[in-house]
Protein backbone atom coordinates (compact mmCIF):
# COMPACT_ATOMS: atom_id res chain seq x y z
CA UNK A 1 0.00 0.00 0.00
CA UNK A 2 1.30 3.21 -1.00
CA UNK A 3 0.90 6.31 1.23
CA UNK A 4 2.04 10.30 1.03
CA UNK A 5 4.72 10.88 3.64
CA UNK A 6 3.96 14.88 3.85
CA UNK A 7 7.72 14.51 5.60
CA UNK A 8 9.24 13.28 1.96
CA UNK A 9 6.35 14.94 0.15
CA UNK A 10 6.02 11.88 -2.35
CA UNK A 11 4.26 8.47 -2.38
CA UNK A 12 6.12 5.91 -0.52
CA UNK A 13 5.36 2.22 -0.10
CA UNK A 14 4.05 1.75 3.31
CA UNK A 15 6.25 -0.95 5.42
CA UNK A 16 5.82 -0.77 9.36
CA UNK A 17 8.72 -0.53 11.82
CA UNK A 18 7.38 -3.91 13.51
CA UNK A 19 5.20 -6.19 11.16
CA UNK A 20 3.52 -7.27 14.06
CA UNK A 21 2.34 -3.84 15.56
CA UNK A 22 1.42 -0.36 13.03
CA UNK A 23 1.98 2.31 15.59
CA UNK A 24 -0.41 5.23 14.66
CA UNK A 25 -0.93 8.49 16.34
CA UNK A 26 -3.66 11.07 15.60
CA UNK A 27 -3.48 14.79 17.16
CA UNK A 28 -6.81 14.50 19.02
CA UNK A 29 -9.75 17.52 19.85
CA UNK A 30 -8.69 20.48 21.74
CA UNK A 31 -12.19 20.18 24.30
CA UNK A 32 -12.93 24.07 24.92
CA UNK A 33 -15.95 23.76 21.86
CA UNK A 34 -17.99 21.45 20.07
CA UNK A 35 -15.86 19.52 17.00
CA UNK A 36 -17.21 21.06 14.19
CA UNK A 37 -17.31 19.22 10.81
CA UNK A 38 -14.25 19.99 9.64
CA UNK A 39 -12.41 18.73 12.40
CA UNK A 40 -14.53 15.64 12.28
CA UNK A 41 -13.57 15.37 8.18
CA UNK A 42 -9.88 14.79 9.72
CA UNK A 43 -11.30 11.65 12.46
CA UNK A 44 -13.34 10.36 9.45
CA UNK A 45 -10.33 9.72 7.08
CA UNK A 46 -8.09 8.80 10.27
CA UNK A 47 -10.37 6.22 11.07
CA UNK A 48 -10.92 5.14 7.96
CA UNK A 49 -6.68 5.35 7.66
CA UNK A 50 -6.78 2.76 11.02
CA UNK A 51 -9.32 0.55 9.50
CA UNK A 52 -7.82 -0.44 6.32
CA UNK A 53 -4.78 -1.03 7.78
CA UNK A 54 -6.39 -3.59 9.89
CA UNK A 55 -8.51 -4.71 7.16
CA UNK A 56 -5.19 -5.75 5.02
CA UNK A 57 -3.82 -7.37 8.06
CA UNK A 58 -2.43 -5.33 10.62
CA UNK A 59 -2.49 -5.35 13.98
CA UNK A 60 -2.96 -1.78 14.80
CA UNK A 61 -2.01 0.33 18.39
CA UNK A 62 -4.04 3.66 17.99
CA UNK A 63 -2.97 6.64 20.33
CA UNK A 64 -4.86 9.63 20.49
CA UNK A 65 -4.08 12.85 23.20
CA UNK A 66 -7.38 15.14 24.28
CA UNK A 67 -5.85 18.42 24.63
CA UNK A 68 -7.09 20.10 28.16
CA UNK A 69 -4.32 22.12 28.81
CA UNK A 70 -1.92 24.27 26.87
CA UNK A 71 -2.85 25.16 23.51
CA UNK A 72 -2.91 28.93 23.36
CA UNK A 73 -5.55 31.03 21.20
CA UNK A 74 -2.52 31.39 19.31
CA UNK A 75 -0.06 29.07 17.72
CA UNK A 76 2.88 30.94 18.35
CA UNK A 77 2.50 30.30 22.48
CA UNK A 78 0.78 33.49 22.64
CA UNK A 79 -2.93 34.23 24.20
CA UNK A 80 -4.87 33.10 26.51
CA UNK A 81 -5.60 28.89 27.18
CA UNK A 82 -7.96 28.03 24.87
CA UNK A 83 -9.36 25.95 28.13
CA UNK A 84 -9.34 28.52 30.01
CA UNK A 85 -11.35 30.68 27.57
CA UNK A 86 -14.18 27.83 27.41
CA UNK A 87 -14.49 28.32 31.07
CA UNK A 88 -15.02 31.51 31.10
CA UNK A 89 -17.58 31.33 28.26
CA UNK A 90 -19.53 29.27 30.15
CA UNK A 91 -19.27 29.96 34.04
CA UNK A 92 -18.15 26.48 34.59
CA UNK A 93 -14.29 24.79 35.76
CA UNK A 94 -11.68 24.00 33.20
CA UNK A 95 -12.35 19.78 34.14
CA UNK A 96 -16.42 20.82 33.45
CA UNK A 97 -15.51 21.83 30.22
CA UNK A 98 -13.25 19.08 29.31
CA UNK A 99 -14.96 16.57 30.43
CA UNK A 100 -18.44 17.99 28.95
CA UNK A 101 -16.68 18.25 25.68
CA UNK A 102 -14.63 15.28 25.70
CA UNK A 103 -18.36 13.32 25.50
CA UNK A 104 -19.61 15.89 23.13
CA UNK A 105 -16.93 14.59 20.69
CA UNK A 106 -17.07 10.93 21.49
CA UNK A 107 -21.16 11.13 20.73
CA UNK A 108 -20.55 12.77 17.12
CA UNK A 109 -17.81 10.07 16.44
CA UNK A 110 -20.00 7.28 17.23
CA UNK A 111 -23.06 8.69 15.03
CA UNK A 112 -19.89 9.10 12.34
CA UNK A 113 -19.34 5.44 12.96
CA UNK A 114 -15.66 6.75 13.95
CA UNK A 115 -14.16 3.59 16.20
CA UNK A 116 -12.44 5.05 19.24
CA UNK A 117 -8.81 4.80 19.45
CA UNK A 118 -7.11 2.21 22.01
CA UNK A 119 -5.26 4.56 23.55
CA UNK A 120 -7.37 8.33 24.36
CA UNK A 121 -4.99 10.08 27.05
CA UNK A 122 -5.69 13.31 27.98
CA UNK A 123 -2.94 15.95 28.15
CA UNK A 124 -3.29 16.47 31.80
CA UNK A 125 -3.05 12.36 33.07
CA UNK A 126 1.08 12.88 31.58
CA UNK A 127 2.99 15.70 33.34
CA UNK A 128 5.69 13.60 34.39
CA UNK A 129 6.18 12.28 31.06
CA UNK A 130 6.91 15.97 29.86
CA UNK A 131 8.85 17.06 32.65
CA UNK A 132 11.06 14.12 32.05
CA UNK A 133 11.57 14.78 28.39
CA UNK A 134 11.72 18.79 29.18
CA UNK A 135 14.45 17.98 32.08
CA UNK A 136 16.72 15.64 28.89
CA UNK A 137 16.45 18.78 26.53
CA UNK A 138 17.33 21.22 29.33
CA UNK A 139 20.62 19.24 30.33
CA UNK A 140 21.42 18.49 26.45
CA UNK A 141 21.21 22.39 25.73
CA UNK A 142 18.33 21.84 23.30
CA UNK A 143 16.28 23.99 25.64
CA UNK A 144 16.79 27.29 27.68
CA UNK A 145 15.18 29.20 30.58
CA UNK A 146 14.01 32.50 30.06
CA UNK A 147 11.84 35.28 31.48
CA UNK A 148 10.00 32.45 33.77
CA UNK A 149 9.50 29.86 30.85
CA UNK A 150 11.31 26.76 29.24
CA UNK A 151 12.24 27.47 25.18
CA UNK A 152 13.20 24.82 22.80
CA UNK A 153 16.07 26.39 20.73
CA UNK A 154 15.42 25.57 17.10
CA UNK A 155 19.26 27.02 16.35
CA UNK A 156 20.43 23.93 17.22
CA UNK A 157 18.69 21.91 14.89
CA UNK A 158 20.33 21.33 11.19
CA UNK A 159 16.75 21.13 9.74
CA UNK A 160 13.86 22.52 11.47
CA UNK A 161 11.54 22.86 8.53
CA UNK A 162 10.09 19.41 7.45
CA UNK A 163 6.76 20.08 5.82
CA UNK A 164 7.23 23.00 3.49
CA UNK A 165 9.41 24.49 0.64
CA UNK A 166 7.78 27.75 1.67
CA UNK A 167 10.17 30.89 2.56
CA UNK A 168 10.98 30.39 6.08
CA UNK A 169 10.08 33.90 6.78
CA UNK A 170 6.45 33.36 5.61
CA UNK A 171 6.00 30.84 8.37
CA UNK A 172 8.07 32.55 11.10
CA UNK A 173 5.34 31.93 13.85
CA UNK A 174 6.46 34.96 15.65
CA UNK A 175 5.99 37.24 12.65
CA UNK A 176 2.13 35.72 11.95
CA UNK A 177 -0.47 39.01 11.84
CA UNK A 178 -2.00 39.71 14.99
CA UNK A 179 0.81 38.00 17.15
CA UNK A 180 2.96 39.86 19.47
CA UNK A 181 6.83 38.38 19.16
CA UNK A 182 8.18 37.16 23.01
CA UNK A 183 11.51 38.64 23.43
CA UNK A 184 12.38 36.21 25.90
CA UNK A 185 12.97 34.11 22.76
CA UNK A 186 16.12 33.46 21.45
CA UNK A 187 15.39 32.93 17.78
CA UNK A 188 11.62 33.40 16.17
CA UNK A 189 10.83 29.70 16.43
CA UNK A 190 11.45 28.45 19.55
CA UNK A 191 8.53 27.48 21.34
CA UNK A 192 7.46 26.94 24.92
CA UNK A 193 7.95 23.81 26.28
CA UNK A 194 7.04 24.93 29.77
CA UNK A 195 5.09 27.81 31.07
CA UNK A 196 5.65 29.56 34.37
CA UNK A 197 5.32 32.83 33.10
CA UNK A 198 1.98 33.51 31.56
CA UNK A 199 0.12 37.22 30.79
CA UNK A 200 -2.94 35.33 32.00
CA UNK A 201 -2.28 34.68 35.59
CA UNK A 202 -5.07 33.14 36.35
CA UNK A 203 -4.54 30.12 34.84
CA UNK A 204 -6.37 27.41 36.76
CA UNK A 205 -4.32 24.09 35.79
CA UNK A 206 -0.74 24.14 37.45
CA UNK A 207 1.69 21.72 38.74
CA UNK A 208 4.96 22.21 40.17
CA UNK A 209 8.38 21.72 37.81
CA UNK A 210 11.99 21.86 38.02
CA UNK A 211 11.28 25.38 36.59
CA UNK A 212 8.80 26.71 39.09
CA UNK A 213 4.87 26.16 39.24
CA UNK A 214 3.39 26.36 35.98
CA UNK A 215 1.52 23.84 32.72
CA UNK A 216 3.16 22.60 29.66
CA UNK A 217 3.52 23.95 26.37
CA UNK A 218 1.08 22.63 23.43
CA UNK A 219 2.93 20.76 21.50
CA UNK A 220 5.24 18.38 24.41
CA UNK A 221 1.72 16.59 25.09
CA UNK A 222 2.24 14.70 21.84
CA UNK A 223 5.57 13.42 22.15
CA UNK A 224 5.22 12.65 25.63
CA UNK A 225 1.37 10.94 25.29
CA UNK A 226 2.98 9.02 22.04
CA UNK A 227 5.91 8.01 24.00
CA UNK A 228 4.05 6.73 26.89
CA UNK A 229 1.78 4.82 25.22
CA UNK A 230 3.88 3.78 21.88
CA UNK A 231 7.93 3.67 22.74
CA UNK A 232 10.42 5.22 20.86
CA UNK A 233 9.23 4.94 17.26
CA UNK A 234 6.09 5.49 15.48
CA UNK A 235 4.89 4.75 12.01
CA UNK A 236 1.85 7.29 11.22
CA UNK A 237 1.15 10.40 12.47
CA UNK A 238 -2.01 12.24 11.62
CA UNK A 239 -3.20 15.20 11.92
CA UNK A 240 -5.01 17.83 10.17
CA UNK A 241 -2.98 20.32 7.56
CA UNK A 242 -2.86 23.24 9.99
CA UNK A 243 -1.30 21.02 12.42
CA UNK A 244 2.12 20.56 9.86
CA UNK A 245 3.36 23.71 11.05
CA UNK A 246 4.19 24.44 13.97
CA UNK A 247 2.72 22.01 15.68
CA UNK A 248 4.10 18.75 14.43
CA UNK A 249 7.42 20.92 12.93
CA UNK A 250 7.88 21.10 16.77
CA UNK A 251 6.93 17.78 17.68
CA UNK A 252 9.64 16.23 15.33
CA UNK A 253 12.11 18.91 16.78
CA UNK A 254 11.28 17.94 20.38
CA UNK A 255 11.16 14.32 20.32
CA UNK A 256 13.96 13.73 17.67
CA UNK A 257 16.10 16.08 19.79
CA UNK A 258 15.34 14.24 23.02
CA UNK A 259 15.71 10.46 21.17
CA UNK A 260 18.69 11.29 19.36
CA UNK A 261 17.23 9.03 16.42
CA UNK A 262 14.11 9.33 13.68
CA UNK A 263 11.01 9.46 15.47
CA UNK A 264 8.56 9.11 13.44
CA UNK A 265 8.18 7.67 9.44
CA UNK A 266 5.21 8.72 7.89
CA UNK A 267 3.23 12.07 8.36
CA UNK A 268 -0.65 12.21 6.88
CA UNK A 269 -1.98 15.29 6.58
CA UNK A 270 -6.17 15.88 5.92
CA UNK A 271 -6.68 18.87 4.03
CA UNK A 272 -9.34 21.42 4.99
CA UNK A 273 -13.32 21.19 5.11
CA UNK A 274 -13.45 24.77 3.76
CA UNK A 275 -17.70 26.44 3.39
CA UNK A 276 -17.89 28.96 0.45
CA UNK A 277 -16.15 31.69 2.55
CA UNK A 278 -13.59 30.34 3.74
CA UNK A 279 -11.56 27.82 6.44
CA UNK A 280 -14.11 26.46 8.98
CA UNK A 281 -12.60 27.13 12.50
CA UNK A 282 -13.44 26.82 15.93
CA UNK A 283 -12.12 29.58 17.41
CA UNK A 284 -13.85 32.47 15.19
CA UNK A 285 -17.52 32.81 14.58
CA UNK A 286 -19.99 29.83 13.46
CA UNK A 287 -19.67 26.37 12.41
CA UNK A 288 -21.40 23.72 11.60
CA UNK A 289 -21.89 20.24 14.13
CA UNK A 290 -22.80 17.20 14.03
CA UNK A 291 -26.20 18.46 15.78
CA UNK A 292 -26.88 20.61 13.81
CA UNK A 293 -26.71 18.64 10.80
CA UNK A 294 -29.49 16.48 12.81
CA UNK A 295 -31.21 19.74 13.50
CA UNK A 296 -31.90 20.08 9.67
CA UNK A 297 -32.66 16.46 8.83
CA UNK A 298 -29.84 14.95 8.12
CA UNK A 299 -28.36 12.08 8.36
CA UNK A 300 -24.38 11.94 10.24
CA UNK A 301 -23.59 9.25 7.81
CA UNK A 302 -24.33 11.07 4.64
CA UNK A 303 -21.80 13.62 5.77
CA UNK A 304 -18.98 10.11 5.72
CA UNK A 305 -20.62 9.20 2.62
CA UNK A 306 -19.84 13.40 1.36
CA UNK A 307 -16.04 13.29 3.09
CA UNK A 308 -15.74 9.73 1.07
CA UNK A 309 -16.32 11.06 -2.45
CA UNK A 310 -13.97 13.52 -2.07
CA UNK A 311 -9.68 12.53 -1.40
CA UNK A 312 -8.09 13.72 1.88
CA UNK A 313 -5.42 15.22 0.24
CA UNK A 314 -7.23 17.95 -1.63
CA UNK A 315 -9.37 20.83 0.17
CA UNK A 316 -13.18 19.87 0.31
CA UNK A 317 -15.77 22.81 0.32
CA UNK A 318 -18.66 22.34 1.93
CA UNK A 319 -22.37 24.07 1.14
CA UNK A 320 -25.80 22.47 1.96
CA UNK A 321 -26.61 21.84 -1.68
CA UNK A 322 -23.24 19.94 -1.76
CA UNK A 323 -24.18 17.69 1.13
CA UNK A 324 -28.24 17.60 -0.53
CA UNK A 325 -26.38 15.77 -2.66
CA UNK A 326 -24.36 13.52 -0.71
CA UNK A 327 -27.59 12.78 1.03
CA UNK A 328 -29.69 11.97 -1.96
CA UNK A 329 -27.27 9.64 -3.54
CA UNK A 330 -26.09 7.59 -0.09
CA UNK A 331 -30.11 6.94 0.14
CA UNK A 332 -30.37 5.85 -3.13
CA UNK A 333 -27.35 3.45 -2.70
CA UNK A 334 -29.24 2.26 -0.05
CA UNK A 335 -32.36 1.29 -1.49
CA UNK A 336 -30.01 -0.58 -4.30
CA UNK A 337 -28.58 -2.75 -1.56
CA UNK A 338 -31.89 -3.07 0.03
CA UNK A 339 -33.14 -4.25 -3.28
CA UNK A 340 -30.43 -7.71 -3.09
CA UNK A 341 -32.16 -10.68 -1.50
CA UNK A 342 -30.33 -12.18 1.50
CA UNK A 343 -30.05 -15.63 0.89
CA UNK A 344 -27.89 -18.53 1.72
CA UNK A 345 -26.73 -19.26 -1.65
CA UNK A 346 -22.70 -20.00 -2.58
CA UNK A 347 -20.54 -16.72 -2.75
CA UNK A 348 -18.64 -16.87 -5.94
CA UNK A 349 -15.26 -16.54 -4.45
CA UNK A 350 -13.44 -15.72 -7.31
CA UNK A 351 -15.71 -12.70 -8.17
CA UNK A 352 -15.84 -11.32 -4.62
CA UNK A 353 -11.80 -11.66 -4.91
CA UNK A 354 -12.09 -9.16 -8.00
CA UNK A 355 -14.80 -7.17 -6.99
CA UNK A 356 -12.87 -6.54 -3.42
CA UNK A 357 -9.31 -5.90 -6.13
CA UNK A 358 -10.94 -3.13 -6.99
CA UNK A 359 -11.52 -1.33 -3.68
CA UNK A 360 -8.16 -2.47 -2.62
CA UNK A 361 -6.19 -1.24 -5.06
CA UNK A 362 -8.33 2.18 -4.67
CA UNK A 363 -7.39 2.08 -0.91
CA UNK A 364 -3.71 1.17 -1.89
CA UNK A 365 -3.52 4.12 -4.10
CA UNK A 366 -2.83 6.90 -1.06
CA UNK A 367 -6.26 5.84 0.28
CA UNK A 368 -8.31 6.86 -2.73
CA UNK A 369 -11.70 6.26 -0.73
CA UNK A 370 -13.60 7.86 -3.81
CA UNK A 371 -12.41 5.11 -6.27
CA UNK A 372 -13.17 3.11 -3.55
CA UNK A 373 -17.07 4.69 -3.03
CA UNK A 374 -16.73 3.86 -7.45
CA UNK A 375 -15.90 0.51 -6.47
CA UNK A 376 -18.30 -0.06 -4.37
CA UNK A 377 -21.08 0.78 -7.06
CA UNK A 378 -19.20 -1.79 -9.34
CA UNK A 379 -20.28 -4.28 -6.82
CA UNK A 380 -24.10 -3.41 -7.85
CA UNK A 381 -23.79 -3.96 -11.31
CA UNK A 382 -21.35 -6.74 -11.42
CA UNK A 383 -22.66 -10.17 -12.63
CA UNK A 384 -23.13 -12.04 -9.55
CA UNK A 385 -25.78 -13.37 -7.30
CA UNK A 386 -26.88 -11.13 -4.39
CA UNK A 387 -25.42 -13.47 -1.62
CA UNK A 388 -21.82 -12.77 -3.48
CA UNK A 389 -22.63 -8.92 -4.08
CA UNK A 390 -24.13 -8.27 -0.49
CA UNK A 391 -21.16 -10.50 1.46
CA UNK A 392 -18.49 -7.83 -0.79
CA UNK A 393 -20.77 -4.84 0.28
CA UNK A 394 -20.18 -5.99 3.97
CA UNK A 395 -16.58 -6.66 3.59
CA UNK A 396 -16.08 -3.12 2.08
CA UNK A 397 -18.10 -1.70 4.93
CA UNK A 398 -15.56 -2.85 7.39
CA UNK A 399 -13.93 -0.01 6.34
CA UNK A 400 -15.95 2.29 4.63
CA UNK A 401 -18.43 2.58 8.03
CA UNK A 402 -21.10 3.39 6.25
CA UNK A 403 -23.76 1.11 8.06
CA UNK A 404 -24.62 -0.26 4.79
CA UNK A 405 -25.64 -3.79 5.44
CA UNK A 406 -28.00 -2.42 8.56
CA UNK A 407 -29.40 0.66 6.89
CA UNK A 408 -30.77 -2.10 4.08
CA UNK A 409 -32.05 -4.22 6.33
CA UNK A 410 -34.40 -1.43 8.05
CA UNK A 411 -35.32 -0.58 4.65
CA UNK A 412 -36.14 -4.25 3.58
CA UNK A 413 -38.05 -4.12 6.47
CA UNK A 414 -39.52 -0.92 6.00
CA UNK A 415 -40.52 -2.03 2.63
CA UNK A 416 -42.25 -5.85 3.52
CA UNK A 417 -44.33 -3.32 6.20
CA UNK A 418 -45.53 -1.60 4.00
CA UNK A 419 -46.35 -3.88 1.00
CA UNK A 420 -48.29 -5.87 3.77
CA UNK A 421 -50.51 -2.76 4.50
CA UNK A 422 -51.17 -2.27 1.33
CA UNK A 423 -51.94 -6.06 0.71
CA UNK A 424 -54.30 -5.65 4.32
CA UNK A 425 -55.51 -2.85 2.83
CA UNK A 426 -56.55 -3.93 -0.85
CA UNK A 427 -58.76 -7.21 0.70
CA UNK A 428 -61.48 -4.54 1.57
CA UNK A 429 -61.84 -1.40 3.33
CA UNK A 430 -59.37 -1.45 6.48
CA UNK A 431 -57.71 0.61 8.35
CA UNK A 432 -54.07 -0.55 8.70
CA UNK A 433 -51.22 1.02 10.78
CA UNK A 434 -47.26 1.11 8.63
CA UNK A 435 -45.66 -0.52 11.85
CA UNK A 436 -48.29 -2.94 12.36
CA UNK A 437 -49.49 -1.19 15.83
CA UNK A 438 -52.84 -0.54 16.88
CA UNK A 439 -54.76 2.00 18.06
CA UNK A 440 -58.43 2.10 18.82
CA UNK A 441 -58.25 6.05 19.24
CA UNK A 442 -56.80 6.64 15.69
CA UNK A 443 -59.01 3.68 13.93
CA UNK A 444 -61.88 5.86 15.10
CA UNK A 445 -60.87 9.35 13.98
CA UNK A 446 -60.13 7.51 10.50
CA UNK A 447 -63.65 5.71 10.43
CA UNK A 448 -64.81 9.12 11.19
CA UNK A 449 -63.45 10.47 8.48
CA UNK A 450 -64.71 7.73 6.34
CA UNK A 451 -68.13 8.62 7.14
CA UNK A 452 -67.79 12.59 6.98
CA UNK A 453 -66.38 11.77 3.17
CA UNK A 454 -69.81 9.31 2.73
CA UNK A 455 -71.72 12.11 3.42
CA UNK A 456 -69.74 14.75 0.85
CA UNK A 457 -68.84 16.74 4.26
CA UNK A 458 -64.77 17.13 2.63
CA UNK A 459 -64.75 19.94 4.64
CA UNK A 460 -65.23 17.91 7.87
CA UNK A 461 -63.24 14.81 6.45
CA UNK A 462 -60.19 17.48 5.82
CA UNK A 463 -60.41 18.80 9.10
CA UNK A 464 -59.73 15.13 10.81
CA UNK A 465 -56.89 14.84 8.69
CA UNK A 466 -55.13 18.20 9.92
CA UNK A 467 -56.27 17.03 12.99
CA UNK A 468 -54.57 13.78 13.30
CA UNK A 469 -51.55 15.32 11.53
CA UNK A 470 -51.00 18.01 13.99
CA UNK A 471 -50.80 14.72 16.63
CA UNK A 472 -48.19 13.03 14.13
CA UNK A 473 -50.23 10.11 12.54
CA UNK A 474 -50.09 10.50 8.65
CA UNK A 475 -52.73 9.10 6.55
CA UNK A 476 -52.30 7.80 3.27
CA UNK A 477 -55.66 6.89 1.55
CA UNK A 478 -55.01 3.42 -1.15
CA UNK A 479 -58.13 1.67 -2.92
CA UNK A 480 -59.42 -0.11 0.23
CA UNK A 481 -58.42 1.70 3.02
CA UNK A 482 -56.36 4.19 4.63
CA UNK A 483 -52.84 3.71 5.49
CA UNK A 484 -51.33 5.57 8.72
CA UNK A 485 -47.68 6.23 10.09
CA UNK A 486 -46.35 8.26 13.49
CA UNK A 487 -44.16 10.80 11.66
P1 LIG B 1 -8.43 21.14 17.31
O1 LIG B 1 -9.54 20.56 18.14
O2 LIG B 1 -8.65 22.56 16.94
O3 LIG B 1 -7.08 20.93 17.99
O4 LIG B 1 -8.40 20.35 15.92
C1 LIG B 1 -8.67 18.98 15.81
C2 LIG B 1 -8.25 18.44 14.44
O5 LIG B 1 -9.05 19.01 13.39
C3 LIG B 1 -6.81 18.73 14.08
O6 LIG B 1 -6.26 17.57 13.47
C4 LIG B 1 -6.91 19.85 13.09
O7 LIG B 1 -5.81 19.91 12.23
C5 LIG B 1 -8.19 19.48 12.35
N1 LIG B 1 -8.89 20.61 11.67
C6 LIG B 1 -9.06 21.88 12.12
N2 LIG B 1 -9.81 22.62 11.25
C7 LIG B 1 -10.12 21.79 10.21
C8 LIG B 1 -10.86 21.93 8.99
N3 LIG B 1 -11.48 23.08 8.66
N4 LIG B 1 -10.96 20.86 8.15
C9 LIG B 1 -10.36 19.67 8.49
N5 LIG B 1 -9.65 19.47 9.62
C10 LIG B 1 -9.53 20.51 10.48
ZN1 LIG C 1 -0.70 16.87 18.40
Amino acid sequence: MYLYNSASRKKELFVPNHPDLVKMYTCGPTVYHYAHIGNLRSYIMEDVLEKYLRYVGYPVKRVMNITDVGHLTSDADEGEDKMLKGAKREHKSVMEIAKFYTDAFFSDCAKLNIKTPDVVEPATNCIDEYIRIISKLMDTGYAYFAGGNVYFDTSKLDRYYIFNDFNAEDLDVGVREGVEEDTNKRNRNDFVLWFTKSKFEDQALKWDSPWGVGYPGWHIECSGISMKHLGEDLDIHCGGIDNAFPHHTNEIAQSESYLGHKWCNWWMHVLHLNTTSGKMSKSSGEFLTVSLLEEKGYDPLSYRFFCLQSHYRKALVFSWENLDNAQLSYRKLIARIAALKPADDPIDESVFAELTGKFKSAMDNDLNTSLAVTALYDVLKAKANDATKLAVIADLDRVLSLSLMEKAAEKREELSRQNAATAAASAGFSIVSESGEDDPAVTEKIESRRAAKKAKDFALADQIRDELKAGGIELTDVPNGVIWKRI
